[in-house]
């Protein structure tokens, strides 16, 4: 995720807040999914977590996803890879863009979403507190290989 906005630290502040007690391997895992250009399945996340800590099981993984996810800190992709995959959250309303070609997920400017947002709240009276716009195609740097 090309995105500054995601801050481990600040996951680790909303672990503790919800008095999580977090051990080093799962802050290996909360900068795995903070840090991944790519969406990642829970198996993706447990195969780069071996890498530096081979002894890494499977269960604390799963675990950890499911933290994350509940405290809203990761979020599923849905109709994506059998919808296994996640990405971090972003405060706000995003737009995400997965390339179908190489896999990247990249968060785009959302201002003409919050936009339309508006627009649709004004002329409906609801209030829309989330969006889940997920966007498909080819990424700049795929354009320019082919
Ligand atoms: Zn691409």
């Amino acid at each position: 995720m090309r995105s500054n906005a995601i801050k481990s630290e600040d996951w680790l502040a909303e672990l503790d807040e919800s008095g999580i007690r977090v051990t080093a391997i799962q802050e290996m895992l909360i900068d795995i999914f903070a840090h991944s250009e790519y969406p990642l399945s829970t198996e993706q996340a447990w195969d780069i977590a071996r890498q530096s800590r081979p002894k890494t099981g499977r269960a604390t993984v799963y675990r950890m996803v499911e933290k994350l996810e509940n405290l809203g800190l990761i979020r599923r992709l849905h109709g994506y890879q059998g919808c296994s995959h996640f990405v971090p959250t972003l405060p706000g309303l995003m737009m995400l863009f997965i390339c179908l070609d190489c896999g990247r997920a990249d968060y785009l400017e959302s201002q003409p979403l919050d936009h339309l947002i508006q627009q649709s709240e004004d002329t409906s009276g609801h209030h829309i507190t989330d969006s889940r716009l997920q966007l498909y195609g080819i990424c700049a740097t795929c354009q320019q290989g082919a």
